[in-house]
């Protein structure tokens, strides 16, 4: 048995996540889809990297002094990230969250002692939406950044610098498509950058949930989203800076029962425990190796991204009540 490589710091724990074969996906698509488990950063989800490199960035650029106050809009694990960040260096959390992300969430935020604000949730363009909240929230709070992760770069860097090096060393450089869904798009767009300036043959492919707009952007330039998803974390409905020239070369779009799907799968024939966004990206995985191997691409191995832990969906995604009531599936064992 090998000793783990000592860390000085805990921020030193992030990233450098393991990469896993998944047997089930990669039976389905005939092909080899590697998983990178981001639940096994320290807030359990992939969000810590952007939490980290934002933080630095703020530091570096003088916004964020000693003592400071960091403040952003989330749908939870941004929130964590940032919070546990904060609390390693020194800095308060002001988190605002959409009052409907998971309980699990909430619970955490508190325990991690961020201050946390719940509201209603609402559409991007009103004034009351999460992210608008935060940015007039820091405006009035002396000493306070905004995170500011949709629209600050620092945030796609992050994956620019950390998961797609890591992607490359980890598969020996033998990588043929990257795909994951995009909350504020940048995993998939800092990935996609980091990869392709690896090796530009590298497919990059957005796995879009249903009630998104990007899947029709890519396809056909119209930013319109159809249906709707109760996956956390994901769904976009605009470009935001971190998404300006990502090198999307296709796109798939995935429903929530196909994703819950691979969730129930993944469970119970490997021991993993996902969110449903994991869920949807490996279905989306899927489909990007059956198209590679259909356009003649020998064995095509593809990556993505387990974004976070299952354990943070107990009380929904693993509730029998709570699927009943959304009119989802019921996994067999929980019926
Ligand atoms: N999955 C989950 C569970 C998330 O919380 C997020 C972050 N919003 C994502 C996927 C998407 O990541 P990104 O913001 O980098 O697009």
């Amino acid at each position: 048995m090998i000793a783990p490589v000592p860390q000085r710091s805990t921020l030193d724990l992030i990233g450098k996540t393991p990469l896993v074969l998944l047997k089930g996906p990669s039976e389905a698509a005939g092909c080899e889809i590697w998983g990178k488990c981001e639940f096994a950063n320290p807030g359990a989800s992939v969000k810590d990297r952007a939490a980290l490199w934002i933080v630095r960035d703020a530091e570096a650029g003088g916004a964020l002094q000693p003592g400071g106050t960091i403040v952003e809009g989330t749908a939870g694990n941004t929130g964590i990230g940032l919070a546990l960040v904060a609390n390693a260096l020194g800095y308060r959390t002001v988190i605002v969250m959409p009052e409907t992300q998971s309980r699990e969430k909430m619970d955490t935020l508190r325990a991690l002692g961020a201050e946390l604000v719940l509201v209603p949730a609402a559409p991007f363009s009103n004034p009351g939406h999460f992210v608008h909240t935060s940015r007039r929230l820091a405006e009035e709070t002396e000493g306070a950044v905004w995170a500011n992760q949709f629209d600050n770069i620092a945030n796609r860097k992050a994956h620019i610098e950390s998961t797609a090096p890591e992607l490359w060393e980890q598969l020996e450089g033998r990588i043929d498509g990257f795909t994951c869904a995009a909350g504020t798009g940048g995993t998939i767009a800092g990935v996609g950058l980091g990869l392709k300036a690896f090796d530009e043959r590298i497919t990059i492919a957005l796995t879009d949930p249903h009630g998104a707009a990007l899947y029709n952007y890519y396809a056909c330039g119209e930013l319109r989203a159809e249906g709707s998803s109760v996956a956390e974390g994901i769904g976009q409905g605009r470009i935001t800076a971190n998404l300006e020239g990502a090198p999307i070369d296709t796109q798939f779009r995935i429903s929530d029962a196909e994703g819950l799907e691979w969730v129930a799968r993944l469970l119970a024939g490997e021991g993993l425990c996902l969110g449903l966004s994991s869920g949807i990206n490996v279905a989306g995985a899927v489909a990007l190796g059956r198209q590679l191997a259909a356009q003649g691409r020998q064995a095509p191995r593809i990556a993505t991204i387990l974004a976070d832990t299952g354990f943070r969906y107990l009380s929904s995604l693993y509730n029998r009540e709570w699927l009943r009531a959304k009119g989802l599936p019921v996994f067999p064992w929980l019926d």
